[in-house]
């Protein structure tokens, strides 16, 4: 365990050491168990962000390590010119979840956003034999940090230092579909969206944009491209978000929560988006090896032995009890959003930096999404008593 000092020692090291592009809290998490997290001193610290909501199953479940323990003694890697059973049953379980016919692992969510790009644009080649097609995406969404996630990511204090980006993305307002109607045209290839916006402050889709925005592809034959990265995976008390909303995208994304810590993403497909790209149109060396779809494959298991979708809409419903109590009971929260295990809290100012803050030293981790809303998004594992203790901590920080 390490003193004070050591961890200071740490801390300017890592400033020195890492290209900075974030600014970090000053702790180093050492371990975890459960929904716990501990620190380089040993503090333990009640965990509501889940490594921005990735560790779905919490930390240290003893199956899940016997699984990737076991790959790991086998094989880890052997590259997408052969074959690897681990691949083929994450890939089986995964589309029987998602209703999807075809799925491509990726490093990341934002290589899964990249695929879904060149899907729509490919469709929309082979429909009209030429290039130069365009995607609308939604206003405050968020996709990722490459350069062509970063293009359908409707946020200019992200997007302008980097500019030009992606020719042809078009920015729709989310939840109103006369603004998507408006920026239709021949050359429109594709929509892509989250089912419910994540860093942009917990914002879900509404039904009648949802439904509206599937017509509307249907009808002008574009792609609807549902990115379920944040929102997907049991966390909304669907496997997937869209699933409760009675529609079905041609393309959905999935990552974060797909491997519980190890880096594995998906971009997955239907009907005609499912054979848009053919050989040589995409590729990884890393992506969907043995050992990130062990990972995701032992993650779908236990999501189906566990009942996690049922645990979900049960504690979700809980904390939503609990989180409207707080919002009466402060002037300052304006707002209260959200479904399942993905909720937020929006504040009247910029609190969400001040508040993490102030709660990490009361040693609960909560993340915030953009600067007034705070984020709620726990391991799926959180039970009721969890939730009590983290409103406890909460209130006293308010
Ligand atoms: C986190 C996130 C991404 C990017 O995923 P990375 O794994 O960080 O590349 C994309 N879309 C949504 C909705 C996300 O929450």
């Amino acid at each position: 365990m390490g003193s004070v000092t050591d961890k200071q020692a740490s801390i300017d090291k890592g400033e020195q050491v890492f290209y900075k592009t974030y600014n970090r809290f000053p702790v180093i998490f050492d371990r975890g168990n459960g929904v716990c997290l501990y620190d380089s001193e040993g503090n333990e610290y009640l965990d509501f962000g889940a490594g921005i909501a990735v560790a779905g199953l919490g930390y240290n479940d003893p199956e899940y390590n016997q699984a990737l323990t076991e790959q790991m003694g086998r094989l880890l890697h052997c590259s997408n010119l052969f074959y690897n059973q681990p691949a083929i049953d994450a890939g089986e379980k995964l589309l029987k979840v998602s209703q999807m016919e075809k799925v491509f692992f990726t490093n990341s969510g934002t290589e899964a956003v990249e695929g879904a790009l060149k899907i729509a644009k490919r469709y929309a080649y082979n429909r009209d034999g030429h290039g130069g097609h365009e995607i609308i995406a939604m206003k405050h969404s968020f996709h990722g940090r490459s350069l062509g996630a970063l293009s359908v990511t409707g946020n200019d204090h992200y997007q302008e230092p980097f500019a030009p980006l992606l020719p042809g993305i078009k920015f729709a307002d989310f939840n109103d579909l006369d603004s998507v109607k408006a920026l239709v045209n021949d050359k429109t290839c594709g929509v892509i969206m989250e089912t419910i916006q994540g860093e942009g402050g917990i914002y879900p889709a509404t039904e009648e944009f949802l439904k509206g925005v599937e017509a509307l592809c249907h009808e002008r034959d574009m792609l609807l491209i549902l990115d379920e990265i944040q929102c997907g995976m049991g966390r909304s008390g669907f496997m997937f978000a869209w699933q409760e909303y009675g529609v079905k995208p041609d393309v959905m994304l999935a990552a974060k929560a797909l491997g519980n810590g190890v880096p594995v993403g998906a971009f997955l497909a239907r009907g005609r988006a499912a054979t848009a790209m053919g050989p040589g149109d995409h590729g990884t060396t890393y992506g969907g090896n043995p050992f990130v779809c062990r990972a995701a494959d032992t993650v779908l298991r236990l999501f189906e032995r566990r009942h996690i979708l049922e645990h979900v809409r049960e504690v979700g419903a809980y904390l939503w009890d609990k989180l409207e109590q707080v919002a009466k009971n402060h002037d300052r929260v304006k707002a209260h959003r959200g479904k399942g295990l993905m909720q937020g809290l929006e504040f009247d100012c910029p609190v969400g930096g001040m508040v993490t803050k102030a709660l990490l030293e009361q040693r609960l981790v909560l993340i915030s999404a953009g600067a007034n809303v705070i984020r709620f998004v726990p391991p799926l594992v959180i039970t009721k008593e969890d939730v009590d203790h983290m409103v406890e901590r909460l209130e006293k920080v308010i």
